[in-house]
């Protein structure tokens, strides 16, 4: 038991540098990079121009890293909460449009219209970064134009959720390699996005499924189980009281 106690202690140590690290250094990051823009422009000679350019891709990239893996770090253990996943997928997507829209790729958004709220079992804010890690992907693999399809369905008691792009797609060995720590295929990836999705829907005892064509797309179908159902006419009867 003694043991059992040490270790949780230091889990917990770690994860509140996790969370301190993606709190902390991105400020000091994104005002270093603002400078060294500056450096890089005007009168810099060639040589220094090039040593700018090499100093924005690994401040870059270390804003990356955070961004894939450290965004949602928790201190101590997993919270489990309900998820509104209908709720979590809007956020997620509006979150995603700007980026999108940047990049000339539409979002559509369906979501299975029965009255109902499907409620997951989770952490709220990682199932909110695993959305946005997959959706970014997606518009990472399109080129400039192209639709992204965000889908809500359910069968029995599993909530599927399928993210659909029409992007490069994927080799069989690409696949298989999915999830893998540091495996990217892009010049600034970090390779850490879909590891750190994948356990979080493990986390949720949920699976994620991929299908891939090379050249046509790709689509992401995560399967979470249901554990609740809430009536949408009795919350938004709710709503209109708190108003
Ligand atoms: P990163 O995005 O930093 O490369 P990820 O772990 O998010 O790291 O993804 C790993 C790799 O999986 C990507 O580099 C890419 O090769 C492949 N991949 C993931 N999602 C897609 C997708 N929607 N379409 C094509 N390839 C993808
Ligand atoms: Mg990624």
């Amino acid at each position: 038991v003694l043991q059992k106690l040490v270790k949780a202690e230091k889990l917990q140590i770690v994860s509140h540098l996790a969370a301190s690290i993606s709190h902390e250094v991105r400020n000091p990051l994104t005002v270093s990079r603002g400078f060294i823009q500056m450096l890089s422009e005007g009168e810099a000679t060639q040589a220094r121009k090039e040593y700018a350019i090499i100093a924005l891709q690994e401040l870059d990239r270390a804003t990356e890293v955070i961004n894939d893996y450290l965004t949602f770090a928790k201190p101590a253990f997993d919270i489990e909460e309900n998820i509104n996943i209908n709720e979590e997928i809007q956020h997620a997507v509006n979150v995603i449009i700007p980026l999108a829209n940047m990049n000339g790729i539409q979002v559509k958004l369906s979501l299975v219209d029965d009255h109902h709220y499907y409620v997951a079992k989770g952490d709220r804010k990682k199932f909110q970064q695993c959305l946005i890690n997959i959706m970014k992907n997606g518009i990472e693999s399109m080129s400039n134009h192209g639709e992204i399809k965000i889908h809500l369905n359910y069968e029995g008691t599993t909530i599927h959720i399928n993210i659909q792009d029409e992007g490069t797609g994927m080799t069989q060995e690409q696949i298989d390699r999915l999830g893998e720590p540091y495996f990217t295929t892009k010049e600034k990836g970090t390779g850490l996005g879909m590891m750190v999705s994948f356990s979080i829907i493990k986390g949720m005892n949920g699976n994620i499924h991929v299908t891939s064509e090379h050249g046509k797309g790709t689509c992401f179908s995560i399967l979470l189980p249901v554990s609740s159902m809430s009536d949408r006419m009795t919350q938004d009867t709710h709503f209109t009281k708190m108003v």
